[in-house]
């Protein structure tokens, strides 16, 4: 008696295969078309099946999946981690490419984001062997089960994902750096803006990874934790004409401290531009000529992008450490003019502690002048937290903004002003530094 054998596909007749193969996924079908030369030749794959399955892969949690809060569309700072891994589908090089070989509106903009996660445009099913729809259909008709969106878009969310081309293929296209915008660079340099990110200042924004580089430590806690406020900064990604790669701006060396500087450039006169940082007018030509950090080294060495890296980078730190050094002192400015709103009974105590420290405060900052400035503001420090304990708040009129961080995160204001220097100093006397941490 013969053994009963496991279901075999090829025993059905043609139809049947058809209709079992009509059912499967976007990705499982290629697979299966891959599988030996029967199905290749029954499948047949073409283009719109590759497309499906890029689209049905971009949705899986290994490549960041979708969306779960289809309310609450997302921002680059939400996504950021997200978006480090994730992946897109390009449908003009048929690849999963990062965010940054996009502009944000080829992820973000409705018809082009990711379905929500579970969703049957997440989880399709190929439409090959069906009449050919119109794209999008069937990828975005909300299960029966599915909550309907309350903004009513779910007709359009994602509908537009089979048009997404990355940066580089509408390029080849002749679609970027059309005169029309000239924030978006010129047709040989074109521009893209990518996702805005958070920096502590505008030497984080531009030479970010710098201070781990030259060994002094990661500078974000401490630059966060003395209550300086991140900044929301876009980023920009421009393809280099020398090695055809996209990277973002700063690799080009352009951009100025002010974060909503943007690189729009003189096409003729008297046309309005930007200024870069080193006081370049921005003109087709300049544009024209950019190359990438790498790009830069093979026409001019690397002594000279450690020239201009080091000029760069000490024009933008130089505010860093006044800042640095105002913050340090910024407390006893907060009690001088503030003395009034003092309980009448403590004001003669501090007005004395001031007397006693106003000629050396604010002072030079150095090593021997440091400690100084440490047992002066432990004196304080001891005699405010001694007021409060027997006030209990009766002096809250008290307008000192960041004063009780001063008070009692005063070490991480040290280290602050520690740290840029010390990275003030490398720049100044080792800029080789900075070609070795742009070339890494
Ligand atoms: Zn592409
Ligand atoms: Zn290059």
């Amino acid at each position: 008696m013969a053994q009963p054998t496991s279901f075999d596909i090829l025993s059905l007749p043609v139809e049947l295969q058809c209709l079992s193969i009509s059912f499967l996924d976007p990705a499982t079908l290629v697979s299966l078309s891959q599988a030996d030369t029967y199905f290749r030749r029954l499948i047949q794959p073409g283009r719109h099946e590759i497309v499906q399955r890029l689209l049905q892969l971009e949705c899986t949690e290994e490549h960041g999946g979708g969306l779960t809060d289809p309310l609450n569309p997302p921002s680059w700072i939400r996504l950021a981690s997200k978006s480090m891994r994730g992946r897109w589908a390009c449908t003009g090089c048929l690849r999963l490419l990062p965010h940054a070989s996009f502009d944000n509106h080829s992820l973000l903009r409705l018809g082009y984001r990711k379905p929500v996660a579970g969703s049957s445009a997440a989880d399709p099913i190929t439409d090959w062997g069906a009449p050919r729809k119109r794209w999008g259909r069937r990828f975005h008709q909300p299960k029966e089960s599915e909550q309907p969106l309350q903004d009513g878009d779910a007709e359009r969310w994602g509908s537009k994902r089979h048009l997404r081309k990355c940066n580089e293929c509408r390029f080849q296209n002749r679609e970027l750096g059309k005169a029309n915008s000239r924030e978006r660079g010129t047709p040989a340099v074109p521009i893209q803006p990518s996702r805005g990110l958070a920096f502590a200042s505008s030497r984080d924004r531009f030479f970010p990874g710098l201070a781990e580089h030259v060994g002094l430590g990661p500078l974000s806690d401490i630059v966060a934790g003395s209550s300086r406020s991140q900044q929301f900064w876009p980023t920009r990604m421009i393809r280099c004409p020398g090695c055809t790669q996209w990277q973002e701006m700063r690799s080009f060396r352009l951009g100025t401290k002010n974060s909503r500087w943007v690189p729009i450039y003189a096409d003729g006169e008297p046309d309005f531009c930007a200024w870069n940082w080193d006081d370049t007018k921005l003109t087709r030509s300049v544009m024209d000529e950019l190359r990438c950090n790498s790009c830069f080294v093979d026409e001019h060495g690397v002594d000279a992008l450690a020239r201009v890296l080091s000029g760069w980078a000490k024009k933008l730190m130089r505010s860093e450490v006044s800042s640095a050094e105002f913050a340090l002192f910024s407390g006893w400015e907060a009690v001088r003019s503030n003395l009034k709103h003092i309980p009448p009974d403590y004001q003669p105590q501090f007005e004395e502690i001031l007397r006693k420290h106003e000629p050396s405060i604010p002072g030079p900052i150095n090593a021997k002048t440091l400690p100084v400035y440490k047992s002066a503001h432990d004196e304080l420090r001891s005699a405010w937290d001694y007021m409060a304990a027997k006030e209990e708040g009766s002096f809250s009129s008290f307008d000192g903004h960041g004063f009780d961080q001063w008070l009692h995160h005063y070490h991480v204001y040290e280290a602050r002003w520690e740290l840029m220097t010390k990275l003030h100093a490398v720049v100044v006397r080792q800029p080789e530094v900075l070609a070795a941490w742009a070339l890494s």
